[in-house]
């Protein structure tokens, strides 16, 4: 086993895992998923709030009055109709924990049952926070809104990920997930007889220069060591073959790993459609819909969420980045938009799945990155809770010598 955790909270954890499992639930629908979790964490002495319908927060208290330390573990599934053939494999059709967000829970109250089993109070209070919804985005800043950071001086989280050995923690600093920004663009022409183009405003021909267009935002705006996406995935348009369409309306999405270049991608798809309508006397509309920012780790919770996996799991099982960050969304990003923290890669490679990523029908994880994760959590809340009391202190000394 990687970490060094009891095996009966490996078999407990498993269980849970795969209870989970079995029983997935979609986005904001997590009810049956958050009275399990709120069973276990009150079979350890924790009081559960649910501060939203679905998903839910426990306090530990710490020695000292230092804010707090969060750590989270989101929750939902996905629709998608599983295909891996396990014993445990989703009872629902249609839904699937094709992401491994049961394992998030399975971990987080594992590292639950670490941290109530220690001697003594962590340094800080620790807040664990089950998150609803991070498939859809809007999760983290729900409960965000909900009041789950209140006193929160750093957060931690992590995903399992199929790339790195089962036991090891990627923590980087820089960019780990992309901003995920939707887009639609309305073109409003004028409709005609096919055969007689010169009295119409073609929608078509417009939409098609504006998709052409943006292919050369990323290869020619944009510093290729900068990774973005533009990426036109829907165009409707048009009735009929002889009848030149007046209308038409094109959907994307847009990714970036840095907020400068998702500012500039915005910008570039907006002149695009400005000049594209003046091209063509078209009237052409575009809606943004800002989706998650991109993820950055910065700060010195790098460094802490790397000391904690040095600690629990041994300096040889702390990784960077092999590969890119991921140009997926990953709604933890709203809480590194509001306090310090980390969020990692789990390692959680099985080596006869390496072939099906997360959000796919056959997605399996390393079981075994259970105890790993929930001895990197368990620790990561008690060193970042040291840096925030040590923090108290210095900034308590620092006001004594002022004085
Ligand atoms: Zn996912
Ligand atoms: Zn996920």
């Amino acid at each position: 086993m990687v970490a060094s955790i009891h095996p009966s909270l490996f078999d407990r954890m498993v269980k849970l895992r795969r209870d989970l499992h079995r029983h997935p639930e979609l986005s904001r629908e997590e009810h049956r998923t958050t009275d399990r979790l709120v069973s276990e964490l009150e079979r350890l002495g924790l009081e559960c709030q649910r501060p939203l319908d679905t998903g839910l927060v426990a306090e530990i208290p710490g020695a000292s009055d230092a804010p707090t330390v969060a750590i989270r573990a989101d929750i939902d599934a996905l629709p998608i109709h599983e295909e891996t053939g396990l014993p445990y494999a989703s009872d629902v059709p249609g839904v699937m924990h094709a992401c491994g967000h049961d394992a998030h829970a399975a971990m987080l109250v594992g590292a639950a049952e670490l941290l109530m089993s220690r001697p003594e109070p962590p340094p800080a209070p620790i807040r664990l926070i089950f998150q609803p919804a991070e498939e859809l985005g809007i999760g983290a800043r729900s409960m965000i809104e909900a009041g789950v950071l209140d006193g929160v001086g750093a957060i931690f989280g992590g995903h399992v990920d199929r790339h790195y050995p089962t036991g090891t923690v990627v923590a980087v600093s820089g960019p780990v997930n992309a901003s995920t920004d939707g887009f639609r663009i309305s073109i409003s022409g004028q409709q005609g007889h096919a055969a007689r183009p010169h009295e119409t405003v073609d929608a078509v021909v417009a939409g098609s220069l504006i998709v052409m267009a943006v292919q050369t935002i990323v290869s020619r705006e944009i510093d290729p060591t900068h990774p973005s996406v533009v990426s036109i995935g829907r165009f409707e348009a048009g009735t009929a073959s002889n009848v030149i369409a007046g209308t038409a309306v094109l959907s994307g999405t847009i990714r970036a790993q840095e907020p400068a270049v998702r500012a500039h991608l915005h910008r570039s798809i907006s002149r695009i459609c400005e000049s594209v309508g003046q091209l063509h006397e078209a009237d052409i509309q575009l809606e943004i819909e800002e989706g998650t920012p991109p993820l950055v780790n910065q700060g010195p919770m790098v460094e802490v969420a790397r000391r904690a996996a040095s600690e629990a799991l041994g300096p040889e099982r702390v990784r960077t980045m092999v590969r890119g960050a991921n140009m997926g969304g990953e709604d933890f990003s709203w809480y590194l938009q509001e306090v310090p923290g980390c969020y990692v890669r789990l390692g959680a490679r099985l080596a006869d799945s390496a072939g099906y990523p997360a959000h796919s029908s056959r997605f399996q994880i390393d079981e075994a990155v259970l105890p790993a994760g929930a001895a990197w959590l368990a620790e990561v809340a008690v060193q970042g809770g040291r840096e925030l009391a040590t923090g108290m202190v210095d900034d308590l000394e620092a006001a004594g010598r002022a004085s």
